[in-house]
């Protein structure tokens, strides 16, 4: 195989939390962006084209084509839209690289399309693997691609494993920051209001992802994402909240060893590492100054008061497309209860029906996990009509 070309890249979800970041690690870095996409912020896309200049760039729909068109007729960009758009600009592009930043189910398919290329996959769309992680590992290894994790967590043990075998990791140590109501008690969630629940303590990211870290669902799907990811069973993989975020995780070895990653929270060290590996490049973040650092605490995870890391692990010993049940019911309630239809607590019990009652399909293909997506939207959609 020849060398791989570090010097360009092509970013999906550009307009988002990391796909923004991701800009910007490019700018500093001299990354050349060949291609972005985009599918609803477009005064924020037309801006980044601007400044960013990529060759290509990926949208929605015809509409939005007519739109950018028109705002960027100045510039040379081929624009692309629809469904094959993505993977279009993918296979035209000469980047070796793809990072894959966009949000939620949306991102499934372009992993899947990155995947068929052999480009490397820099990967921060979880739902990915936590949807259809039998088929994208199996993908990934029939076209022997590495997909290079972006998840804070995923690319700490990433690195903390470096080339060591698999078969002396005795446990996958995730940290947590245990959420904006670490310490409470079930009861004092039943008012929480979505304003308050936007509010994370370390990390500044999508309001999605704010309420998965709250309810500590994001940390399951982050359980289902390394079990995938490392191929490590779910019993060597330990969920220990660590408030700082300081400590991104841990692998403890046959030895006792554990080997940690630190650093300031800052998600442009995983995407800048995507990138350069196996090499490393200048920092991008914040030296972690010590003399500052107060303390670093520890806990363990509160599944009574969050369900959601228990549901999650549940859905995925459950196997088949239980964990795409999963994602698709927390998505629904998530949206639910930031549009004030239902309460904090009943997050949890939304998702439970929901999976409970989804199908059960062995060897499930792309298309089962995408059905399975949509029933589980409908189902868990006639559930929010529930909660009184
Ligand atoms: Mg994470």
């Amino acid at each position: 195989m020849s060398e791989m070309d570090r010097s360009k890249m092509v970013i999906l979800g550009s307009t988002g939390s990391v796909g923004s970041q991701a800009l910007d690690v490019a700018e500093r870095d001299g990354i050349q962006v060949e291609g972005i996409s985009g599918y609803s912020n477009i005064s924020l896309l037309e801006e980044q084209i601007r400044k960013h200049r990529p060759k290509f760039c990926a949208l929605k729909d015809d509409d939005s084509l007519k739109d950018m068109r028109i705002r960027c007729a100045d510039l040379n960009v081929k624009f692309l839209a629809g469904d094959g758009a993505i993977g279009e600009m993918i296979n035209e592009s000469s980047s070796d690289i793809i990072l894959n930043s966009i949000t939620g189910k949306a991102g499934l398919i372009p992993t899947v399309e990155a995947l068929k290329t052999k480009k490397r996959l820099a990967l921060a769309n979880k739902e990915s693997l936590v949807i259809a992680g039998e088929v994208v590992t199996a993908l990934a290894e029939k076209n022997n691609v590495e997909i290079i994790p972006v998840d804070s967590e995923h690319s700490a043990i990433f690195q903390c494993i470096g080339s060591e075998p698999k078969n002396t990791i005795k446990r996958i140590i995730l940290t947590a920051s245990g959420g904006r109501y670490y310490g409470k008690k079930k009861e004092e969630l039943e008012a929480v209001t979505p304003a308050e629940a936007l509010l994370h303590p370390t990390w500044n990211m999508g309001a999605r992802i704010t309420i998965d870290s709250a309810t500590l669902m994001n940390k399951g799907f982050e359980v289902i994402e390394a079990a995938w990811l490392f191929g490590v069973p779910l019993d060597k993989i330990d969920v220990v909240v660590q408030r700082e975020s300081i400590i991104h995780s841990m692998v403890e070895y046959i030895d006792n060893a554990i080997i940690a990653q630190l650093a300031v929270p800052d998600m442009r060290l995983c995407i800048q590492y995507a990138v350069t590996y196996p090499e490393r490049n200048d920092g991008c973040i914040e030296p972690l100054d010590f003399t500052k650092l107060s303390s670093l605490s520890f806990g363990i995870p509160d599944t009574d008061t969050f369900p959601c890391l228990a549901l999650a692990k549940d859905a995925f010993r459950r196997g088949g497309v239980s964990a795409a049940a999963l994602n698709a019911a927390d998505e629904i309630a998530v949206k639910a209860f930031l549009d004030g239809k239902i309460s904090f607590n009943y997050i949890p019990e939304m998702i439970a029906r929901t999976v409970n009652d989804s199908p059960k399909i062995d060897h499930a293909s792309l298309d089962d996990y995408l059905a399975t997506d949509e029933w589980a939207r409908e189902y868990s959609n006639k559930l929010v009509g529930g909660n009184s």
